[in-house]
């Protein structure tokens, strides 16, 4: 009898390691000049380096480096002064070498980790290392007339840089899985080491699952779950993984170690190859590359330039501009969010009014225009100052909503429409009293109640004042008018 989903989990934990290849933003490929534009005609991104033919010899970017330890440190990871390049040979038809490149004993970098919130649990997540590596090229199965007999291969993406960057199997669930994606994500992207654009198959995520008797030490035999290309598709696999293997357990058998497909289309794995007598990679050291040197001076060099990162600005939003914490999160969740928000944040004076303007009516109109906040219509500069305008009352929060409608359109100031619509806020207690004075004759009833005591009626003297002002009048000074005059 198979376990309830539930039950699964009371008896057996699952333990999860994740690799996740990641494609640098390089205009270039790793060991040649090729251009790694997307999209290009099938076979022109190519040379006779990532053609592998015979003779030619790669040259390794340096851009592809400085991008590959950027990551590392944004990981937390310790990068080796001296990492060596080797093949990993295997036949097939997309990889014209018969070897990726890629690094094996002496990696790039090491020892990192990634602090991850999944389900409002925080936990660490070892990085065990990162390193680089190309890519091979791609087979197209379908698309052609003759499809059920060839298939075809584009060698465009041939070498292309990666880079690996593969976890300890420190998560036990597939929501911590699926948190730390998410933060490798954001990571990467804030550094711009990559777009993590998943469509473009810019990230690539293996699964590595196992279970184990809950309180058990020993890990279980792991299933490799290949080529997951959307979180949802990540959450889904290792779910299925962990009760598939559980009914294999339950019913006395035992886990292969192999790599599994997941299919989309049922939710479910399929075997793929058995890892116990598949992979002999005969890796060696590629004897075409020196091994790559990272000097202290350069590595403190590409340090400088890595961005401050989505936790510490975190920290610092709420330290410093009072934001609650869900607020500080939404407001980075991209550089470019929280770069807009602190820019409006300094010219408005009342950075948490700011806040809740770029979440609120400027993520709204964005949203409805399909637009970037990178392409607003109105500057983080104006957004602050209409901020401004309100935290000084020259404009209520209700009118500021209209002036903003307008600014969005435009794009004009906030200045240049409240001028040009006569909008700003009235406080001058002579045109107050004007109005004040009007809407006292015109309701003679409401006046006897209030002098007789029903003091509520009050409110409604505020909303005439309001009404006949166009909502210009300054409550506050319609308060104290109102009652000075009745
Ligand atoms: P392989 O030799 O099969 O490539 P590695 O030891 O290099 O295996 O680990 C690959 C990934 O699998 C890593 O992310 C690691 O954390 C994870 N992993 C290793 N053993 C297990 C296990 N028993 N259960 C789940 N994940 C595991
Ligand atoms: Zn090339
Ligand atoms: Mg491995």
């Amino acid at each position: 009898m198979p376990l309830a989903a539930e039950d699964v989990l009371t008896k057996y934990e699952a333990v999860i390691g994740l690799e996740v290849h990641v494609q640098l933003a390089t205009a270039t490929k790793i060991f040649c000049g090729c251009p790694t534009s997307f999209g290009a005609p099938p076979n022109t991104n190519v040379c006779p380096v990532c053609l592998g033919l015979p003779g030619a010899l790669p040259v390794l970017s340096r851009q592809a480096v400085e991008l590959a330890v950027q990551a590392a440190l944004a990981l937390n990871c310790r990068v080796n002064p001296r990492s060596i390049f080797a093949r990993k040979n295997y036949f097939y038809p997309d990889l014209p070498k018969g070897y990726q490149i890629s690094q094996y004993d002496q990696p790039l970098a090491e020892h990192g980790f990634v602090d991850i919130d999944a389900d409002s649990v925080k936990k660490r997540i070892g990085v065990t290392r990162v390193h680089m590596e190309d890519d091979a090229g791609k087979s197209i199965h379908d698309g052609f007339k003759d499809s059920d007999k060839y298939t075809y291969v584009d060698l465009n993406r041939c070498g292309t840089p990666l880079i690996e960057i593969v976890s300890e199997p420190d998560m036990r669930t597939s929501s911590e899985a699926h948190a730390y994606l998410t933060e490798i994500k954001q990571v990467l992207q804030f550094v711009g080491v990559s777009t993590c654009d998943m469509e473009k198959g810019h990230l690539r995520c293996d699964a590595n699952v196992s279970i184990r008797p809950r309180g058990a030490e020993k890990l279980g035999t792991k299933a490799e779950i290949k080529n997951l290309n959307s979180f949802r598709f990540l959450k889904m696999a290792v779910d299925q993984e962990i009760e598939r293997q559980a009914a294999i357990l339950e019913s006395g058998g035992r886990v292969l170690q192999e790599t599994r497909l997941f299919n989309p289309d049922t939710g479910e794995t399929v075997g793929m190859r058995s890892k116990e007598h598949a992979h002999d990679y005969r890796y060696f050291p590629e004897p075409d590359l020196v091994p790559l040197r990272v000097s202290d001076a350069w590595l403190a060099q590409i340090r400088e330039s890595v961005p401050e990162l989505p936790a510490a600005r975190r920290a610092r939003f709420i330290e410093s501009y009072g934001l609650r914490e869900y607020d500080a999160q939404v407001l980075t969740a991209t550089r470019a969010i929280g770069d807009y928000f602190e820019q409006a944040a300094r010219a408005s004076s009342d950075p948490r009014a700011a806040a809740n303007w770029v979440m609120g009516d400027l993520t709204a109109a964005l949203k409805e225009a399909g637009k970037e906040i990178s392409e607003s219509p109105v500057s983080a500069d104006n957004l602050g100052r209409l901020v401004a305008m309100i935290h000084q009352g020259q404009l209520s929060g209700k009118l500021a909503k209209d002036v903003f409608v307008k600014m969005f359109a435009a794009s004009e100031t906030a200045e240049a429409v409240v001028d040009r619509e006569g909008l700003s806020q009235i406080s001058d207690e002579g045109a107050l009293a004007k109005i004040i004075d009007d809407v006292i004759a015109a309701n003679p009833k409401q006046v006897e109640q209030y002098r007789g005591g029903k003091t509520a009626v009050l409110a409604f003297f505020v909303g005439q004042v309001m009404k006949a002002s166009r909502g210009q009048a300054d409550p506050a000074a319609v308060n104290k008018l109102l009652r000075e005059k009745l």
